[in-house]
């Protein structure tokens, strides 16, 4: 976005407005933090905002500010289609194409309210009205304090709004660990501390919250581990038998992907889960150095992402989804050796 497009959303904001802010389905920390904090900012400033999450989302994060207000879509829920119907303004959260939104993208397609998205992701859809992406930056919620710069209003920043995009460069960034991170970010960290964050608090509510069930589907995804030595290349699987007999829970298998990849010499990791209710497998990609799972998924998993982090599914049996990750490292085998050097 250019400077005047920053002035003309200034002067949208200037009036009170009926405003949703839609986070990506399954939201993260990032796409619930970014969206909290835009929420808590509009709201002080006399707007009427709610966000509009497209999927429910894992209990670590409804400890969050204002978590109480969130609206959950459903289809069958009148007044949720009739909050996009009148809604002046959309922001998009957190994701670069309508894909992304499920169940609300006709319900989007037929708005005609002015539509922002702001995004770290690459190659963004250019619908919008406003487009703010930058994939450079490690965290949405980190573009949501550059827009606060650009708006001229850093200092509107409360406890609350601090929080919330503390927490989403918190786990966007793997806990400021990720090459993403950059001494900018450490910088608005340190500020976003200074307005009230309280770092050790969120960590907390983030990190030490697992459940028995999270303990033992981790002791399932371990023993499911495979090396693939000669591509540098790990993966993970979990069947819907293994999820339900372990009471598996929205979110309990997050970052798993993550304990594959820190394994010595493997330079791409993958976790293979069978979806509960469609007949699909989510698909979860890593890297680390300069080979891309953005394209990777893009190519063969019906997805996207980042450079190093990356998602998609496959409508396939698991085994068969496997295959197609065995023979596509096999495909990039070169790069994915030298993506570490
Ligand atoms: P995760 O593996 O944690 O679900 O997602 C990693 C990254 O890939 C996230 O930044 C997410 O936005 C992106 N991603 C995950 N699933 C999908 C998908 O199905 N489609 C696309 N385009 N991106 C995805
Ligand atoms: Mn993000």
């Amino acid at each position: 976005m250019t400077k005047s497009d920053f002035s003309e959303v200034k002067v949208l904001l200037s009036q009170p407005k009926k405003i949703v802010i839609i986070p990506h389905k399954n939201p993260d920390g990032d796409a619930m933090g970014s969206s909290l904090g835009l929420f808590k900012y509009l709201k002080n400033n006399g707007h009427s905002p709610v966000v509009l999450a497209p999927t429910d989302y894992p209990n670590f994060l409804k400890w969050l500010p204002n978590n109480d207000t969130v609206e959950v879509f459903s289809t069958k829920d009148q007044d949720k289609i009739d909050l996009i119907a009148n809604a002046e303004v959309l922001f998009f959260m957190d994701f670069n194409t309508l894909d992304r939104v499920e169940e609300i993208k006709p319900f989007v397609d037929k708005s005609d309210a002015i539509k922002i998205m702001i995004d770290h992701h690459q190659q963004p859809d250019d619908f919008p009205d406003f487009l703010y992406s930058d994939p450079t930056i490690c965290a949405t919620s980190q573009m949501v304090y550059h827009l606060f710069e650009n708006l001229g209003v850093v200092d509107q920043i409360d406890s609350d709004i601090a929080t919330c995009l503390y927490t989403g460069i918190l786990t966007d960034t793997g806990s400021f660990r990720f090459s993403s991170t950059t001494s900018t970010t450490h910088r608005i960290a340190a500020d976003l501390i200074d307005k009230g964050a309280v770092n050790y608090k969120i960590h907390n509510n983030i990190f030490d919250g697992n459940s028995m069930a999270r303990m033992k589907l981790m002791g399932v995804a371990l023993s499911n581990l495979v090396i693939i030595e000669d591509c540098k290349s790990a993966y993970i699987t979990m069947t819907r038998k293994e999820l339900r007999k372990n009471n598996f829970k929205k979110g309990d298998t997050e970052g798993f992907v993550n304990m594959a990849l820190s394994i010595e010499n493997v330079n791409v990791a993958a976790i293979f889960i069978e979806d509960l209710e469609g007949d699909f497998v989510k698909v979860s990609l890593r890297s680390v150095g300069s080979f891309s799972v953005n394209q990777l998924s893009r190519d063969h998993f019906n997805g996207g992402g980042h450079i190093n982090a990356a998602g998609g599914r496959v409508d396939a049996p698991i085994a068969e989804v496997v295959e197609i990750f065995r023979k596509s490292v096999g495909l990039n085998k070169d790069e994915i050796i030298s993506s570490n050097d």
